[in-house]
């Protein structure tokens, strides 16, 4: 063996006994917490489809988790808006909310007359729907803004007659149940994804949203229905599903 060979092979050896001490002496970090093992949920194979966990609302052939559903026209896998409200029969608290639009191909009127309709978050808290795709109006008050509320971060709406997308993220307000003024101990949360792009960020909701009435809450238990409305324009709906969500809590070490 050459001098510069043994020397070599000296070197990666110092190299190695150094790095297996190093890796002696690191200790792992543990929080201590004993988490429950995360479920597991099979994703959709699209954008479009459920998880294996979520409650389908509406999957293109009738509306029958949804009061007043019998007055919307059903065709071609989707709800045309008519004659008024749906709300869903069952109610929810916090969750993840998938719901597919597309508002009339042919465009009429203008401002809150276009395409108007909206999704009732706790029916009540609403997510306009809209055309607002070359249409002004009020900012709180176009497409994917909590009504007279706040307005969308930025404008991603597609053309009028083109599937949209919202995936929402709603966690509830909490009320004080002793108290019978409507008394928040925390407010609601709303997140939206409007055609794959973040517009509303865990907005804190102010109340109710109202076209005449400032926002306020009123008392309401934490699980309600959901409400798609009726503004008199043609707006359709499909693919409607939500996953009810809750924090994985863990035990903390004694
Ligand atoms: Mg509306």
């Amino acid at each position: 063996m050459t001098k510069s060979r043994t020397l070599l092979l000296a070197a990666l050896g110092a190299v190695a006994v150094f790095g297996a001490m190093t890796a002696f002496a690191q200790k792992e970090y543990k929080s201590g917490i004993v988490f429950p093992e995360p479920a597991v949920v099979t994703p959709g194979k699209s954008d479009h489809e459920p998880p294996s966990d979520a409650v389908v609302l509406f999957d293109g052939k009738d509306l029958s988790k949804w009061k007043g559903g019998e007055k919307w026209e059903i065709k071609d896998g989707y709800a045309v808006v008519k004659g008024g409200d749906i709300t869903t029969k069952d109610s929810f608290g916090d969750y993840q909310l998938h719901v597919e639009f597309a508002t009339p191909e042919v465009v009429k009127g203008s401002g809150q007359g276009r395409g108007n309709s909206g999704v009732f978050l706790a029916n009540r808290y609403e997510v306009q729907v809209l055309d607002s795709f070359n249409n002004k109006t009020y900012f709180d008050g176009q497409c994917a803004s909590l009504y007279k509320q706040t307005p969308p971060m930025v404008n991603a709406c597609r053309k009028p007659g083109e599937w949209q997308s919202y995936d929402i993220i709603f966690t509830a307000p909490r009320f004080d149940e002793q108290s019978k003024e409507p008394k928040v101990l925390k407010p609601g949360y709303v997140t939206v994804i409007h055609n794959g792009v973040c517009v509303q960020n865990h907005f804190e909701l102010l109340g109710n949203t109202s076209y005449d009435k400032p926002p306020a809450y009123e008392k309401h238990p934490l699980k309600q229905p959901i409400r798609l409305q009726n503004h008199g324009d043609l707006v359709k709906y499909r693919n409607i599903w939500l996953r009810e969500i809750k924090p994985l809590e863990g035990k903390k070490p004694q």
